[in-house]
């Protein structure tokens, strides 16, 4: 088939801090969070069709219309011009259900890469409406980079700054985290401060880089995390013991990921620990903002 389409990466995320400062009336809870976008990411292919939405996803559990890239295609077709349909292939890489924000960088994906398929160009405070309209994480992913979210995580403030000269080695468990799960059990913690820690591991964040963070990284969300699952303390344990300069759980889980100084170190680490952990393990880099290849083929 012809005519045109657009191929776009939608990268995972991970949590670098993460504060729950306080919970809300709504039910939500309050945080603030530095955000990571890394170079694991899923791949995305739109194309225009005449009408509705159509969702090629395989290896994606639940109903293609709860699906947050059909979601985000909807909204977009309801919100905009474009006067036509959608045809979306997700090819899947990032672990479903593990704290890297998968579903809400395709959203992300579909919203941008829809707008450059059909030529529109959304004002970027409907866009960033939107995206906080589709899930608290959609916004950052907007941006990509390194960004201060704050309120549920839709409040993104940019960080400018280098990209950090390390490598992440991500452990995916063969099992999924249920983030409202992880956060209802929360509850029953003390919440904690009013965002200062995560105040300071920014400061940190632009003075040491990746590498020099090793020991200031935290989430107030892991302890709930490792409680659910102990065999995940011990594959963090092994992430350190491998020459991670630190080493958590990112968002509410399920992945881990490690901090390396080198690309070498973390390779290095991902050989010794493949076969001896049940999961996967990924070598990842930092991303700068708004780095996505999208292609435009006609
Ligand atoms: P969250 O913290 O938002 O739950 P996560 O990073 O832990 O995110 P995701 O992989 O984004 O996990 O998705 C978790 C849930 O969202 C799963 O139950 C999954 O069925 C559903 N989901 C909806 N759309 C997608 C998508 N495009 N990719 C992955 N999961 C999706």
């Amino acid at each position: 088939m012809g005519g045109p389409e657009v191929l776009i990466r939608a990268p995972a995320k991970v949590n670098i801090g993460l504060e729950v400062v306080r919970k809300r009336r709504d039910g939500y809870h309050e945080i603030r969070t530095l955000f990571q976008a890394v170079s694991l990411a899923d791949r995305i292919r739109l194309r225009k069709r005449r009408r509705g939405i159509r969702l090629d996803c395989p290896g994606v559990p639940g109903r293609k219309e709860q699906n947050l890239a059909w979601c985000a295609a909807a909204l977009f077709l309801e919100r905009t011009e474009a006067g036509g349909g959608l045809h979306i292939d997700l090819d899947k890489r990032i672990p479903v259900g593990g704290g890297l924000g998968g579903g809400s960088s395709d959203a992300a994906a579909v919203l941008l890469g829809a707008s450059r398929l059909f030529g529109l160009k959304p004002p970027a405070e409907d866009l960033a409406a939107w995206a906080g309209e589709l899930g608290s994480d959609v916004p950052f992913f907007l941006f990509g980079g390194a960004a201060v979210g704050s309120g549920r995580g839709e409040r993104i403030e940019p960080l400018r700054g280098k990209v950090p000269p390390g490598r992440l080695l991500i452990y995916a468990p063969p099992f999924s985290s249920s983030t409202a799960e992880v956060y209802s059990d929360h509850r029953r913690r003390r919440l904690t401060g009013a965002g200062e820690r995560l105040t300071l591991l920014v400061r940190k964040w632009r003075r040491a880089g990746a590498a020099g963070i090793g020991g200031a990284l935290f989430n107030d969300l892991e302890r709930t995390v490792l409680r659910r699952h102990p065999e995940l303390t011990e594959a963090k344990d092994l992430l350190l013991a491998h020459g991670a300069a630190g080493a958590q759980v990112s968002g509410s889980g399920s992945c881990l990921f490690g901090i390396y100084a080198t690309p070498r170190q973390a390779a290095r680490a991902a050989g010794a620990l493949r076969g001896r952990l049940p999961g996967k393990l990924t070598v990842a880099r930092f991303l700068p903002p708004r780095l996505r290849w999208g292609v435009v083929k006609r």
